[in-house]
C-alpha cells in the first residue's frame, strides 16, 4: 500500500499558488500583448505524435516517456512536451487556413511528463509554460520570440540571465557538419561513453550534448557546425545576431550547443541561470526554429518556432532573488455571529455581502466572541460585522472598521438592500 504521491511529482499546496498564479498571470499578459492566443491540447497523445517529432533516439523518446497501451489497445503517452501535440493540432484542425492569421501565434501552460531520474529542478511531473509561432521565415520572428522570453522573466523581476544562442542550419549544412565530426569523433570512439558510441552512428550531433567529463574534453575541439552553414543557413544567423544587436539585446554564441529534441533547424537558444539556485540544471528556457518539422508530419511545408520553459525552475529561481509576489491578503468583511440563533443570519448576511461584490468570511465553530474576532484580525478584514441574538430581535447589525475601531449600527436591512452604502460609510471613517 503506497499513501504518497508519486516519485518525482509535487503537490503544489495554497501557500504556494499564489506564486503559481503571479507567473502564469505575467505570461498571459505579456504573451496578449505580443498577439499570442493560448492552446490546450490534451495531456495524451498517440505514441507516433511525439517519437515521430521529437526522434527515436533522443532520451525523451529512448527512455523518458511514460507510455501504456490503454483498454482500446491503443499505444498512449503521457506528453513530455509541447511542441508536438501542437503540430499535430495545427494540421489536425487546418490552422494554416486563410481564415487564420499569419504568422499563426499560440501559447500553452501546464504539466508534462518525463521519466526521468527526479532531484533538484527535475520532475517527473512538471510545467512548461511556452509558445509557437507557424508560419514566418523571418528571422524577426526568431529575435522577437527570444526578446519576449527574456521580457517574461525581465517582469517577474528576475535578473542575472543569460541567452545563449546557436544554429544548426538548414539539412545541407547538418549533412556536411555530421559527416565532418563523424570523421572527427570515429578516432576517440574507443575513449567515447557508452551513451556516445551509440549516438556516433545514430545521430553523431547529440554527442555535442554529452554530460561525460571526457566526451566533453573529446568534444572540446570538434569542427563547429558554424563553420558549415550553408549560404542561407548563414544568412539567416547574421540577421538573427544583427536583430539582437539592433534591440540591444546581449547574447553569446555556443557553437556546441545542439539541444535535446531532433527537430530543430537554425536558430536554436537556451536562457541559462547560472546562480547555484538551479543546481546542476542551468537551463530555464529553451527553444528554437523547427522549419522541417510540420512537413515530417504531413503537413503543408510550414516554418515554426518556439519555446518551453519549466516553471518549477523558475519558481526556484524568483524565491532565491526573494522577488515580491504581489497577493490579496486582506478580505473586505467579517461576520463575527454569537449564538446558535443567528447562524441562518449569519449565513444570508455573508452570502449578500459576497453577492455585492465584496470578499466575506464568517465563524462556522461557533466559537467565542474572542476567538472570532482573533480571526477577523488574521484575515486582515477590513470590517467587522457583529450579530449576537439581541441583535437580531432588534434587526441590527453593529459594523466596526477594524482599522479606526469605530463602530456604527446598522439596519439589518441595509445589508441585503445596499452594502456598498455600509461599506463607503465605514471605510470612509478610516480617513
Ligand atoms: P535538460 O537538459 O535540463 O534535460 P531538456 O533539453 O530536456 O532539458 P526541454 O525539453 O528543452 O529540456 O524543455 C524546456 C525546459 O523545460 C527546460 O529548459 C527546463 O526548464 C524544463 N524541464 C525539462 N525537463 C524537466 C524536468 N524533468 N523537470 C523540470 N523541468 C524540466
Ligand atoms: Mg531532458
Amino acid at each position: 500500500m503506497n499513501y504518497q504521491r508519486p516519485k518525482g511529482t509535487n503537490d503544489i499546496l495554497p501557500t504556494d499558488s499564489p506564486k503559481w498564479q503571479f507567473v502564469e498571470e505575467t505570461a498571459r499578459l505579456l504573451f496578449g500583448d505580443y498577439q499570442f492566443s493560448e492552446i490546450r491540447t490534451p495531456m495524451f497523445e498517440h505514441i507516433e505524435v511525439i517519437s515521430r517529432s521529437v526522434g527515436d533516439t533522443s532520451d525523451i523518446v529512448t527512455k523518458e516517456m511514460y507510455d501504456f497501451h490503454d483498454k482500446g489497445d491503443r499505444h498512449i503517452t503521457l506528453r513530455p512536451e509541447g511542441t508536438a501535440p501542437i503540430v499535430r493540432s495545427f494540421i489536425e484542425n487546418k490552422l494554416y487556413g486563410p481564415e487564420f492569421p499569419k504568422p499563426y501565434k499560440v501559447y500553452y501552460m501546464g504539466p508534462m511528463f518525463r521519466y526521468e531520474r527526479p532531484q533538484k529542478g527535475r520532475l517527473r511531473q512538471f510545467h512548461q509554460i511556452g509558445v509557437e509561432v507557424f508560419g514566418s521565415k523571418n528571422p524577426a520572428t526568431d529575435v522577437e520570440t527570444m526578446a519576449m522570453a527574456l521580457d517574461f522573466f525581465d517582469q517577474l523581476g528576475i535578473k542575472g540571465l543569460r541567452l545563449v544562442i546557436n544554429s544548426l542550419g538548414d539539412q545541407e549544412t547538418r549533412q556536411a557538419y555530421r559527416q565532418a565530426l563523424i570523421d572527427y569523433l570515429v578516432p576517440f570512439e574507443e575513449e567515447l561513453s557508452a551513451d556516445s558510441k551509440r549516438r556516433l552512428h545514430e545521430n553523431p550531433l547529440r554527442v555535442l550534448d554529452s554530460k561525460d567529463k571526457k566526451d566533453k574534453v573529446i568534444v572540446a575541439d570538434a569542427p563547429q557546425i558554424l563553420d558549415y552553414l550553408s549560404e542561407e543557413a548563414r544568412h539567416h544567423f547574421e540577421q538573427v545576431t544583427a536583430m539582437l544587436d539592433a534591440l540591444e539585446i546581449k547574447y553569446e554564441i555556443d557553437s556546441n550547443m545542439v539541444r535535446g529534441l531532433d527537430y530543430y533547424t537554425h536558430t536554436i537558444f537556451e536562457i541559462m541561470c547560472d546562480s547555484k539556485t538551479l543546481g546542476t540544471q542551468s537551463t530555464v528556457c529553451a527553444g528554437g526554429r523547427y522549419d522541417n518539422l510540420i512537413e515530417e508530419f504531413g503537413g503543408e511545408p510550414t516554418p515554426g518556432f518556439g519555446f518551453g520553459m519549466g516553471v518549477e525552475r523558475v519558481l526556484m529561481i524568483l524565491d532565491a532573488e526573494g522577488a515580491a509576489i504581489p497577493t490579496v491578503d486582506t478580505i473586505d468583511a467579517y461576520v463575527v455571529h454569537l449564538g446558535e440563533e443567528t447562524n441562518i443570519e449569519a449565513l444570508k448576511v455573508v452570502q449578500a455581502i459576497r453577492q455585492a461584490g465584496y470578499s466575506a468570511d464568517r465563524d462556522y465553530m461557533g466559537r467565542k466572541a474572542k476567538a472570532q474576532f482573533k480571526s477577523a484580525d488574521k484575515a486582515k478584514a477590513k470590517l467587522v460585522l457583529t450579530l449576537g441574538e439581541s441583535e437580531l430581535e432588534a434587526g441590527v447589525i453593529k459594523v466596526k472598521n477594524m482599522a479606526t475601531r469605530t463602530e456604527v449600527e446598522y439596519a439589518l436591512e441595509t445589508v441585503y438592500t445596499d452594502f456598498n452604502q455600509i461599506f463607503d460609510e465605514m471605510s470612509q471613517s478610516a480617513e
